[in-house]
């Protein structure tokens, strides 16, 4: 198959892209691929809202930029905050538009809601399934475009570069280009090659490797995998955001149902075990202080008490805004016994959302030619060392914006290769059995969760990197004798990201933002970036 403009992935961050070149260049084709149903992303599950600078009366481009800033740590590209936080404000714009709704006051005024780490409320928010309604936007206005395919259930096995023509390529390899991928279709059960003129990477994030996580099965890191065996630059993988409060449910492990922050911005307030109001003791923000901050002292407080979670209060707010604002939360809970009005909520840290990932520069260009990335997967510069709340979805659409604008310069320049050879399958066995795959997965996000979790240290980082040498030759091993499926090529790419993230929070020697290594004390100085 041929495509003029190729898109991996069908979260905000895809859709929105294919969305604008689809629309700008009517006589172009546009293929989006996506591993299982269009839906089913990290953009649906998404909760709290999208931050924009709205009520220009009370809030200011600066005042967001500076709470970026702050979040980030000191890692943070102030050029790409400035650049997200002012033109996210038109990417919303654009957004409603579609179709996309928010809610509103009686007067007509967008809700704004507050989440930690923002000075000011201005959190757009669809009651506590923006995502969800963002998803829906985009999916319907993406029907409306005639030369849009959108292909499910199509596993992205590898980008196709020089090295598939037979060269050999390294990081030093100048101009490393990219030709298009070979997928595994799951419709045909066959090993295809699609060569495209543009590809942009929007694969998401991979909380997945850890055991507990908010995100949902497909957020396994296929799409910065795929990039470092390609030799392109990878950074800051260090940086893994723990959500404070993932609602606990005993014996529920991988996908966590996330209790969002606006609800401790609307006044929930964290108990330990003995019912104290435990935030005022490690921040004056309390409740709202930033997620690191908040995730390492419910950590704590778990560890002092012995603990397996916290609890977070609701019971004096607001039923019925409670009701209004987060009827999702409200059902799920109650589903489960919970009744938020009389009951505490129990929760605890959960694996949410990676800060780094594909380098990209000011337009998503890679390091790879003709490869953009946006999205969770990709590493702009905004984040720093700590993601500041509801900032990445204004990310994704102002990067697939910008992706959107270089491509334009390029597509015309650009011609297909017509020289890409058919996967080489050649040597390979159907599988006997799954438990070796099965295993190795459960050991990967046991080591993953224990010893580089929120709070890690040298030790713990050597361990996990012994344990991932023995994880990765075994999985090698296998990827040569056995017939490749989603399941062999996720656990292959979930070691690539362990892997990734343990040598990144190596050579960080200090602790910063997300990454606290209690061997090393935070120092204030050290502001590098770690790239791979
Ligand atoms: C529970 C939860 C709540 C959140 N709340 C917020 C919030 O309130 N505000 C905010 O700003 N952010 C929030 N986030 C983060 C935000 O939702 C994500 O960062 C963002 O949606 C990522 O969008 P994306 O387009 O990059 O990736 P995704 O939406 O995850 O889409 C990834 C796509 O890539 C495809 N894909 C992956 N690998 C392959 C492969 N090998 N082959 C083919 N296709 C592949 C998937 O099928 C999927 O279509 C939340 C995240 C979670 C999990």
């Amino acid at each position: 198959m041929q495509t003029d403009f190729l898109v991996i992935g069908s979260g905000i961050a895809g859709l929105t892209y294919a969305l604008k070149v689809a629309e700008a260049c009517p006589g172009k084709k546009v293929t989006i691929l996506t591993k299982t149903q269009s839906d089913e992303t990290n953009t649906k599950y998404a909760q709290g809202g999208i931050a924009g600078v709205m009520d220009l009366d009370h809030d200011s481009f600066s005042k967001h930029i500076e709470d970026t800033l702050i979040s980030g740590d000191g890692l943070c590209n102030r050029r790409i905050v400035e650049i997200v936080v002012k033109e996210g404000v038109q990417r919303i714009e654009e957004l409603i538009s579609w179709g996309a709704e928010f809610d509103k006051e009686p007067e007509g005024d967008f809700k704004l809601g507050k989440e930690g780490g923002h000075s000011e409320n201005r959190i757009l928010h669809h009651k506590d399934i923006t995502g969800k309604e963002m998803e829906r936007t985009l999916l319907e206005a993406i029907k409306k475009c005639s030369n849009i395919q959108l292909i499910n259930h199509c596993f992205v096995l590898d980008i196709i570069t020089q090295h598939h023509l037979g060269y050999l390529v390294t990081k030093s390899t100048p101009d490393i280009e990219c030709y298009g991928v070979y997928v595994l279709n799951l419709n045909s059960k066959k090993i295809e090659k699609i060569v495209a003129k543009i590809s942009l990477l929007a694969a998401g994030g991979n909380g997945q490797v850890y055991r507990s996580t908010t995100n949902p099965a497909i957020a396994t890191g296929d799409g910065v995998a795929m990039v470092y065996r390609a030799k392109g630059r990878i950074e800051n993988m260090e940086f893994i955001q723990f959500h404070p409060t993932a609602l606990y449910e005993a014996g529920i492990r991988g996908h966590s149902f996330l209790i969002t922050e606006a609800v401790r911005g609307d006044g929930g307030i964290l108990r330990n075990p003995k019912g104290e109001a435990f935030m005022e003791r490690y921040d004056v923000r309390k409740d709202l202080a930033p997620r690191d901050i908040v995730a390492r002292a419910i950590d704590s407080e778990m560890k002092i008490n012995g603990t397996e979670f916290v609890y977070l209060d609701c019971r004096h707010m607001d039923h019925e805004k409670f009701l209004e604002h987060f009827p999702n939360i409200y059902a799920k809970c109650l589903s489960i016994g919970i009744d938020v009005s009389k009951d505490m909520i129990p929760v605890s840290p959960a694996a949410h959302y990676s800060c780094g990932g594909v380098k990209t520069d000011e337009w998503g260009h890679t390091s790879i030619k003709n490869l953009f990335a946006s999205g969770e997967c990709a590493s702009t510069g905004l984040h720093g060392a700590n993601r500041l709340a509801s900032n990445s979805l204004l990310e994704a659409m102002v990067f697939s914006h910008r992706s959107y604008l270089a491509a334009m310069q390029d597509i015309e320049s650009i011609f297909f290769n017509d020289h890409i050879p058919d996967w080489n399958a050649a040597g390979t066995t159907a599988p006997n059995e799954m438990i070796l795959i099965t295993q190795s997965l459960k050991e990967l996000k046991l080591l993953m969760s224990d010893y580089v979790g929120i709070v890690r240290n040298n030790e713990r980082l050597q361990r996990a990197n012994r344990r991932l040498d023995l994880l990765h030759e075994e999985t090698e091993s296998l990827y040569q004798r056995i017939e490749v499926s989603p399941q062999l090529c996720e656990l292959r790419n979930m070691i690539t990201v362990a892997y990734l993230i343990v040598k990144s929070a190596e050579l960080r020697k200090e602790s910063r933002g997300l990454h606290f290594n209690t061997d090393y004390p935070y120092q204030g100085e050290i502001l590098q970036n770690t790239i791979l």
